[in-house]
């Protein structure tokens, strides 16, 4: 049955819950383990298909490994815990209520405590070319590819800087990519003194051992991308050179940017964790600035799985008033927030960077906005007025991000509905009691 605006809401989708998770990723699903136990009504959202996250998204071309496949299966055994898929969050509607929205229907759910679990998202600087067909985030041609994107022959360069770079070029090849060159932008003397420390972490120096790629090359970044309605060639600077590859795919991206903007509309304040981008602020209990809203993995700072499971952990205990528990969780926390350290720190963008668009580079693209135009403009808000920037289909999303490195702006502060979404599913909180 499909609700339409006078239509009453199914009333299992409405029904309050005690504990509400938002983000089904590592640290989502920690969360609901964790919180499980204590018999508490749960409900674990997400607005991908199937639970997993970013790392362990679901498709049909991914084989998922055993740890997920561990928590996918914990998670089916556990009777309150109710896992919505396919369901985002579109904004707030009133004192613990947020405006939801699947495929077919749209409602009000009401909580009691909320946990915010929603990742992160990459950071896409511009360069020129980079709206070409074939030029792509670097994490999103990983996530093209699991749902199916067929690369099998096709000459890719990977760019930008971090490890994620690494698991994207090895998803491309075993799917029959030829991965010809990873441009990092990092120093080599940073990646040495990084992997000098991974012996701390053993899972961590292992997994960047099988990860290993001869094409990858230090102190490299784009230039621009070139090509006939469709990306043929990528320019790099390669220390003091400059190169031409040709290729099929670019696949671009300067790490990770925590998404706070639900947090921020909730009231959350912001800090940046471990020296990186800043994410929602917490506590030794992942409790942030507003009352009964926890927050756990990415969306607090980037880094990686571990970091994400151990705070999900730690937030899904405290918020059913397990403190011993959460608190048994505080030395794994400490391991990995001081590995996170060291990806900020010896990843850490250069400046020269900023100097890769050129007057006409689109930096929004949804509204078609070229950097001359804004650099003169005086911040966010003058950028907003004077040329649209940041009010298309992403509201800012990434040319927000771009900004903020770019002209060292504040980044805009979102606002409901966070993303497009249906009249009716808008309407819904007239219907609802
Ligand atoms: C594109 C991308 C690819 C990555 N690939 C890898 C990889 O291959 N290997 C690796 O080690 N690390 C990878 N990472 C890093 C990885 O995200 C983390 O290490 C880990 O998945 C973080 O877990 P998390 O639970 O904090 O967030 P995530 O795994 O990002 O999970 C957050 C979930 O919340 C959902 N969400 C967010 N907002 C809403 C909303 N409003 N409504 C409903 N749902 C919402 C998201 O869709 C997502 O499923 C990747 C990151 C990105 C951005």
């Amino acid at each position: 049955m499909n609700a339409t605006i006078s239509e009453p809401i199914a009333p299992i989708l409405s029904s309050p819950c005690e504990l509400l998770i938002v983000g089904a990723g590592p640290a989502g699903l920690a969360a609901a383990l964790a919180a499980a136990p204590s018999g508490a009504r749960i409900t674990l959202l997400d607005d991908n298909p199937a639970p997993g996250g970013q790392i362990w998204r679901a498709g049909p071309a991914v084989r998922l490994p055993p740890q997920a496949l561990r928590l996918r299966e914990a998670l089916a055994r556990c009777a309150n815990v109710r896992v919505l898929c396919g369901t985002r969050v579109v904004g707030l509607v009133g004192e613990r209520e947020l405006l939801l929205e699947d495929p077919e229907r749209g409602w009000v759910q009401r909580y009691d405590k909320l946990i915010l679990c929603t990742g992160a998202r990459e950071l896409l600087l511009p360069f020129p070319g980079w709206t070409l067909p074939g030029v792509t985030g670097a994490g999103a041609l990983q996530a093209l590819i699991k749902s199916g994107l067929p690369v099998a022959g096709e000459r890719i360069v990977i760019a930008g800087s971090g490890p994620l770079l690494l698991a994207v070029a090895a998803t491309a090849r075993k799917c029959g990519a030829q991965v010809i060159r990873v441009a990092e932008q990092a120093s080599l003397s940073s990646l040495a003194a990084f992997t000098a420390q991974l012996a701390r972490w053993p899972g961590k120096a292992i997994q960047a051992l099988t990860l290993v790629e001869k094409s990858y090359r230090t102190s490299s970044n784009v230039v621009s991308a070139q090509g006939n309605g469709r990306v043929e060639s990528v320019r790099l600077q390669q220390g003091a050179k400059v190169i031409d590859i040709a290729c099929d795919r670019i696949a671009c991206g300067f790490g990770l940017i925590p998404n706070t903007q639900l947090g921020q509309l909730l009231g959350c304040l912001l800090a940046s964790a471990s020296g990186g981008a800043q994410g929602l602020a917490f506590d030794a209990f992942q409790a942030t600035s507003v009352p009964d809203v926890y927050a756990a993995g990415e969306c607090t700072g980037f880094g990686g799985s571990e970091r994400a499971l151990t705070q999900g952990r730690i937030a899904g205990h405290a918020a059913v008033g397990n403190i011993a528990a959460a608190q048994r969780c505080w030395p794994e926390r400490a391991r990995w927030e001081a590995f996170a350290n060291q990806l900020h720190r010896r990843f850490a963008l250069a400046e020269s960077l900023k100097q890769i668009p050129r007057p006409d580079t689109l930096i929004c693209r949804c509204e078609d906005v070229p950097h001359n135009i804004l650099t003169q403009c005086s911040g966010w808000i003058d950028a907003k007025l004077h040329s649209r920037c940041g009010m298309g289909a992403c509201q800012g999303r990434v040319c927000g991000a771009a900004a903020q490195f770019l002209y060292g702006w504040e980044a805009p502060v979102p606002r409901s509905p966070l993303s497009p979404a249906r009249i009716a599913t808008l309407a819904s909180p007239l219907n609802s009691d």
